[in-house]
């Protein structure tokens, strides 16, 4: 069988790899100019994108930011998984906030910024520490912007002025003092089954996700039951085919959703290897309409991307448990050029296997990992 994925990037790379000891091929289309690619080595196939959509057996996107006349072209052909509504939530914050409120999940208290005007309602409504956040477009932190203080007001206002509101626009959130940020992922296949992978713990930096831990320490009884309840009711009110993501803000025994995405996830590749199913077979196989796979955990994980930079031991993968996944990319700043995946029996077998992984890695490029190695130590 063979499925289409819409975006040639690491995402689809690791949906070929997941998909070929099914039998099923995976074909990328480079959404740049629609040619249809190999995900793993980028070379051109020699026919094009109307082919492949009627070669495919099911449709799929790596990434939520797909021209809309080439989704709509897809969306037409009815092999298209998850569905474009599902699609065009993920990528549209003002359509997420919808679908959220609409579902009564709790979510960062916000604003949508239409009009310039409305910017004034904002510290009144919301406070002084907020993040403005375009609505569409942004990720890894990028087309977001910071107040700590309403004497930062100022410079916004000049950044926001050279922006169409009314096209595009922004989203006001309430700054939350949050504990931790946690990740639910699971797959809902065509009949609503649902199943959902451990939740997974994410260190962020800048804005950009450095470090997984799963299954997350310290996950309550009514943490697991709250998340659960939060995915399957965005997954149903999507009515959602294929692995969605769901990042969570969790302060005390209290969930917010921060963003969901409507596909394979970054804090969701430790399944890779500490899982019995990966995410990215998983979603292959919803796509498809395959039985979904167990997600049971197999091992205490931490998944650390490798961010921007290529000068590190190869040695690494003689550790013991430690995985590389390499995708292949020319090196640019702050660009995730691959991540490293290490299972352990404990949190304490993990913490000292990062510390051993730390001595084959340049620490400017990992700055969170001391700490969460102390953190995992320190772990009774
Ligand atoms: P996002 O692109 O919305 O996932 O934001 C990137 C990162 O910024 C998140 O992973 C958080 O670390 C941080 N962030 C986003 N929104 C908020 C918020 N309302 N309060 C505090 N931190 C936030």
């Amino acid at each position: 069988m063979k499925v289409l994925v819409l975006g040639s990037g690491q995402l689809a790379q690791m949906m070929y790899l997941a998909a070929a000891p099914l039998g099923v091929e995976v074909k990328a289309v480079d959404v740049t100019d629609n040619s249809i690619v190999n995900p793993i080595d980028k070379q051109l196939y020699d026919h094009d994108l109307a082919i492949a959509i009627d070669d495919a057996d099911a449709i799929t996107v790596e990434f939520e930011h797909i021209p809309e006349p080439l989704l709509d072209l897809v969306h037409q052909s009815g092999k298209l998984y998850p569905n474009i509504q599902a699609i065009l939530t993920g990528a549209d914050r003002v359509r997420e906030k919808q679908l959220l409120d609409a579902k009564g999940v709790a979510n960062c208290q916000h604003i949508v910024i239409r009009e310039h005007a409305q910017i004034a309602e904002v510290i009144p409504t919301l406070g002084e520490r907020v993040i403005f956040k375009s609505s569409r477009d942004g990720y890894d932190g990028y087309g977001q912007w910071r107040m700590s203080s309403a004497s930062d007001l100022e410079e916004l206002e000049v950044i926001f002025a050279g922006l169409d509101l009314a096209k595009l626009p922004l989203i006001a959130e309430k700054m939350v003092a949050f504990d931790r940020e946690i990740s639910v992922i699971g797959a809902r296949d065509k009949n609503g089954h649902v199943r959902l992978f451990d939740i997974a713990e994410n260190l962020h930096y800048q804005g950009q996700l450095h470090v997984s831990i799963a299954p997350a320490t310290d996950v309550s009884e009514l943490i697991k039951q709250k998340a659960e309840d939060i995915f399957t009711s965005i997954a149903e009110g999507l009515e959602y085919v294929g692995v969605l993501a769901v990042e969570l803000f969790q302060t005390g025994e209290e969930l917010l959703v921060n963003e969901i995405a409507p596909r394979v996830h970054n804090s969701g590749h430790w399944t890779q290897d500490g899982a019995e199913t990966c995410q990215f077979e998983q979603h292959i196989r919803a796509v498809l309409d395959f039985p979904l796979g167990s997600t049971t955990t197999y091992s205490v994980t931490a998944m650390v991307n490798i961010i921007g930079c290529t000068s590190f031991s190869r040695d690494l993968i003689a550790i013991e448990g430690c995985n590389l996944h390499w995708y292949g990319k020319t090196l640019r700043d702050k660009r995730k050029m691959g991540h490293i995946n290490v299972v352990a029996d404990s949190y304490q077998a993990l913490a000292s296997k990062l510390d051993t992984l730390m001595a084959c890695l340049p620490s400017e490029y990992f700055p969170m990992l001391p700490g969460e190695i102390k953190r995992l130590k320190a772990i009774v």
